[in-house]
């Protein structure tokens, strides 16, 4: 007997009207729903959703597809991070892709998991640094939630790590992690407290690495740079862990820098994310916003 494959036992046991209607109102239109549609701009609905056919049309501007495609488009990725959320939501457990299968972007994913894993530990025996953060009110459970950690004051600690995982130079590189100069390799995050920042599906994609003892000369804080799996411009800090709240309050608070995401979050105000860079990126950044009401809130933690 076929054992069915993750994608189909997903279809079987999440319907495209619960999945759309999570998202946005739908309306019943005979044996169908229709709602206006999320992917253009309309006053009166176009966008028709088929429980028969498991599918959604729009006539206004095209967008068609199933649960999956519905989920990549709404909320900016690619089908393995759809994959990934239907997967959770119907309770089906995905099984590991093997090493040898995995793509350039899988790898990339994982060695931004293992730098996490990484940073962690190097927190976790930093007695200084977790004082610093309590200090600064984070209490330890948002800590682990956050996946907050410390890159060492050294230059090749990460580097030497991620190869003894059996990762190469170039993807090292490319998952941005390391700079390249003359003499080789060396960490690009050294003596920070390090913030992961995952994309909508909960993957860390990139870090964002805040000086512990200022020495005058380097960035207070050091992004990642784009790369195969990161995009600045296309990613609202805590969006993974705040939408589901945003679309129960209907609303989200925006902050500015992951200090003020994660205490926000900690103080019980879920709906909360952040974003940093330009307005163009913030004005792009907030298109990937679940809830159609926004509500602002800026500040600065120094
Ligand atoms: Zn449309």
């Amino acid at each position: 007997m076929m054992i069915n494959s993750p994608v189909q036992q997903i279809k079987e046991r999440l319907s495209i009207e619960e999945i759309v209607s999570s998202y946005i109102k739908l309306e019943k239109a005979g044996a169908n729903f229709k709602a206006r549609c999320p992917f253009h701009n309309e006053k009166t609905p176009s966008f028709f959703v088929s429980p028969d056919r498991a599918s959604y049309y729009c006539f206004g501007c095209g967008a068609k597809g199933d649960i999956f495609s519905f989920i990549e488009e709404f909320e900016g990725l690619d089908f393995k991070g759809a994959l990934k959320i239907l997967a959770e939501r119907a309770g089906i457990p995905l099984v590991q892709y093997s090493k040898e299968k995995e793509g350039e972007k899988e790898k990339l994913y994982r060695a931004m998991e293992e730098a996490t894993k990484f940073f962690e530990k190097n927190l976790a025996e930093n007695k200084k640094i977790l004082e610093y953060l309590k200090s600064r009110g984070l209490e330890e459970k948002t800590i682990g939630d956050f996946k907050i950690g410390f890159s060492l004051l050294d230059w090749r600690t990460l580097f030497e790590y991620l190869k003894s995982k059996g990762f190469s130079d170039k993807e090292i590189e490319l998952a941005g992690l390391v700079k390249k100069t003359e003499k080789g390799f060396y960490d690009r995050f050294r003596g920070r407290i390090m913030f992961p920042i995952s994309d909508s599906s909960g993957r860390i994609i990139a870090f964002s690495g805040r000086i512990f003892e200022d020495d005058g000369k380097s960035a207070k804080y050091l992004n990642s740079p784009d790369t195969p799996i990161f995009s600045k411009s296309a990613v609202l800090y805590g969006l993974d862990k705040a939408k589901e709240s945003i679309r129960k309050n209907n609303f989200s608070i925006l902050v500015e820098g992951q200090m003020d995401l994660i205490l926000s979050h900690q103080a019980g105000f879920r709906n909360t994310v952040a974003t940093s860079g330009t307005l163009t990126q913030i004005g792009q950044a907030l298109m990937l916003l679940p809830g159609p009401a926004k509500l602002l809130f800026l500040s600065v933690w120094m």
